[in-house]
């Protein structure tokens, strides 16, 4: 049901955890959001730094909470990870920290996982390693291997709390070794610009959505995307005054951002919608 047969220039990035869904309960006004998207052929990617699950994997899960998407709306930190190295050097090898995403996506651009003398160490999120790979890990990276990070996220929320994320393995095997990683997931430009590519949309016509301030908004600001950030995750708004870059606009969750759609019936992005104001409701 288009409305007009032109597709619209504009289009999102949305990130999932804390914008799409908390834990296994979806957030209210995600799916109507997602479904005028759709409804609209508005283009969007989810956009996670979690490189545990594959594409697959991600959309299972969002159907079980009721959003109705395919595989190629999804774009993972394990992908951008694979099409980068996979454009540094091709048919290469790698020695990985993760599992099934980074896995595979390595295996879809033609690299080899191996247990010796790899091109690159690349680290994404597991629950499986154990400190004979992080032994492993550090040989080879004094022997040569390049260590790439699927992302630096600290931590990740569960249901329980915080467990300790990528970024926490990575800092370990960066502490052991003296090397630095090279890291591809949000903030990571490699990651952000090769997503906006996936819309087919430019700079100015691409609006990043997120509740991570570290990631999302500081990517979006970086690569002069618009940025919204929603509260549904762990930002509040008391958060904002400590950061020297802030979003466009600063909205409860995807629900509030649909009625400022709904205003101009989806038909323009949400910064004409708001003629120029300025949305910053929160002290910043
Ligand atoms: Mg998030």
């Amino acid at each position: 049901m288009h409305h007009n047969g032109t597709p619209p220039r504009f289009g999102f990035l949305i990130d999932m955890d804390g914008v799409l869904y908390r834990g296994p309960e979806i957030i209210p006004g995600a799916d109507r959001f997602v479904h005028h998207l759709r409804d609209r052929g508005i283009p969007f990617r989810f956009l996670t730094n979690n490189s545990q699950r594959t594409r697959r994997d991600v959309v299972a899960r969002l159907t079980r909470m009721g959003l109705d998407v395919e595989e190629e709306h999804v774009f993972t930190s394990a992908m951008a990870t694979a099409r980068f190295l996979a454009q540094q050097k091709p048919g290469g090898t790698a020695y990985v920290i993760g599992e099934g995403g980074l896995l595979t996506a390595l295996h879809q651009y033609e690299y080899a996982v191996v247990d010796h003398d790899p091109d690159y160490v690349v680290v994404g999120e597991g629950r499986t390693f154990n400190l004979e790979m992080v032994e492993a890990a550090v040989r080879m990276i004094l022997g040569g291997a390049k260590l790439i990070a699927t992302n630096l996220d600290p931590n990740c929320p569960t249901q329980n709390g915080l467990r300790p994320g990528c970024g926490a393995l990575v800092a370990m095997l960066e502490t052991a070794t003296g090397v630095k990683a090279f890291s591809v997931g949000k903030p990571s430009p490699v990651m952000m610009r090769a997503a906006r590519k996936e819309l087919g949309l430019s700079t100015d016509e691409t609006t990043m959505i997120g509740d991570t301030m570290e990631t999302d908004i500081l990517g979006g600001v970086q690569l002069g995307f618009h940025t919204v950030l929603v509260l549904s995750g762990g930002t509040r708004s008391d958060d904002l005054p400590r950061y020297a870059y802030r979003p466009e606009i600063v909205v409860e969750s995807l629900a509030e951002l649909a009625d400022l759609m709904d205003r101009n019936g989806w038909r323009t992005p949400w910064h004409q919608v708001m003629n120029g104001r300025t949305v910053q409701r929160s002290a910043v």
